[in-house]
């Protein structure tokens, strides 16, 4: 960290409540989890943001693997052709494409696309690979970096290139298509409501929000702490679309040729801002244990003599809860206790454990929840399991503070003018009927800047009149503004 002075140190942060999108700025820098790079758009993640990451991919890779996925690893360049084949898909990502031009000194007798997403490549391997419904499914997935040419970016939520899994499947039929990919959508919500701590709302998207080239597209929507969506991850349904387009066909179990049925989704970068935003607050970021990289920092605490007479014990403390599987830091530097304090506040740590000479002597440590503030006495005996027991309550605490938040934020309008007066004042969630006419989906972002964010399935046959037009209703929608 760079030195700062004491008092400097957390009024560098722009309050929260007092602008948002300057605060998640400050807080990225400040807390040290991204910087901006020499490329316009690309942003280079910090080890603190990235070891954030870590933990948010590896309890996706988890469930990926428990349900029965690979991982498998896809070029980069994607050959110009590949991408023209599937018209839908071209179209949507025409505008975001990077293309290699030039290699060895030699212009390409055809250009290279550097990936805004990989159907292609996946679907030009797929159908060398499949031949029989034996083959069936192919549940395959790719941690990989992507490239979308962005004009408007921001760290983790809108980058250039960023990081991402994106799965591929095929199946051999339609029903199991759309069992994959509402499986990975309850995935999803589940990794991100019980590691993330952020509560989200899951439904199908309209046809003006679906991906480009699928049937049907399945999104998680999160709300942040400015009442604007965050859409959080999305899995689709691509039907026989790119089946077509790169013939993917098997012989059925009746002797017939067919096209598989696909699917793909993904989850990238873009959770590490929306833990960011759920969860911080006007002193910094404010982590959920689960993807915390120091989920306890200890901090010695005491006068000149503190290296000969505290930091033993300390050290004997990070040790014993380092053995019990608990990430654990101890902030040995020479610096005052309150500007060590400043600084793990900012940089999210669920708990400190403050320990000095009087805790010593009546074998006890102070420990400080990050979320709450609260600040209790634990015996060093049996400290460890004390730890967790308070780590699985912040872990808790957090998403149940967040679920409130949303609930809070979240009406339901029955009028056209009830709708633009709730967004007008307060962001956050509107639950309206809807007729299903993308006329009326643009009128109403126009009007309010609100879009769907999704319908949530079961909701999805919604009775009465759309909430604009009078005409009856197809769905109940979830609208917001978004990032
Ligand atoms: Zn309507």
């Amino acid at each position: 960290m760079p030195k700062q002075t004491p008092d400097s140190f957390v009024t560098e942060i722009t309050p929260r409540s007092q602008d948002f999108s300057r605060w998640y700025l400050d807080v990225v820098r400040r807390a040290e989890l991204a910087d901006y790079s020499p490329v316009k758009g690309c942003m280079v993640i910090r080890p603190y943001g990235y070891a954030i990451w870590e933990l948010i991919q590896q309890a996706f890779d988890r469930e990926f693997k428990r349900t029965g996925h690979v991982n498998a690893y896809f070029p980069l360049f994607i050959p110009e052709s590949l991408l023209h084949k599937e018209a839908e898909h071209v179209e949507g990502f025409a505008p975001q494409v990077a293309y290699v031009t030039h290699g060895g000194g030699e212009e390409l007798e055809e250009k290279l696309v550097v990936r805004p997403t990989s159907e292609a490549i996946f679907g030009t391997m797929y159908a060398k690979w499949i031949q029989s419904w034996r083959d069936l499914p192919i549940l395959m997935n790719q941690w990989a970096n992507v490239v979308r040419w962005e004009k408007v970016t921001r760290p983790f939520l809108r980058t250039t290139e960023f990081l991402w899994q994106e799965g591929h499947t095929a199946h051999e039929t339609e029903e199991e298509a759309q069992a994959e990919t509402l499986m990975i959508l309850d995935l999803y919500a589940s990794v991100a409501e019980t590691v993330l701590a952020m509560p989200v709302v899951k439904g199908i998207k309209s046809e003006s929000e679906k991906f480009a080239g699928a049937e049907r597209t399945y999104s998680i929507e999160a709300l942040m702490g400015d009442g604007r969506a965050l859409q959080a991850g999305t899995s689709h349904n691509l039907g026989q679309n790119f089946a077509r387009a790169f013939e993917i066909t098997f012989q059925a179990r009746d002797k017939s040729v067919q096209h598989i049925w696909g699917t793909s989704w993904g989850v990238s970068t873009r959770l590490v801002g929306g833990v960011i935003m759920t969860h911080g607050d006007d002193s910094g970021l404010v982590l959920p244990p689960l993807v915390a990289p120091f989920q306890v920092v200890i901090v010695p605490i005491g006068r000149d003599n503190w290296r000969e007479t505290v930091l033993p014990r300390a050290q004997q403390i990070r040790q014993e809860l380092v053995s019990a599987g608990i990430r654990v830091t101890l902030d040995e530097r020479d610096e005052r206790p309150g500007w060590k304090f400043a600084e793990w506040e900012l940089r999210g740590v669920p708990l400190r454990l403050e320990i000095g000479p009087k805790d010593i002597e009546k074998s006890q440590v102070l420990v400080a929840r990050r979320d709450t503030r609260e600040k209790i006495s634990i015996p060093m005996d049996g400290l460890a399991s004390r730890i967790r027991e308070l780590l699985d309550d912040v872990q808790r605490s957090l998403f149940e503070k967040a679920r409130a938040f949303r609930e809070e934020h979240t009406q339901r309008v029955e009028s056209y003018e009830e709708f633009k007066q709730v967004m007008d004042g307060r962001p956050g969630f509107v639950i309206a009927r809807w007729c299903g006419s993308a006329d009326c989906e643009a009128r109403i972002k126009a009007d309010t800047q609100a879009t769907i964010r999704n319908m949530p399935i079961e909701a999805a046959t919604a009775s009465g009149r759309c909430v604009r037009c009078d005409n009856p209703a197809t769905a109940e929608a979830w609208f917001a503004k978004a990032y």
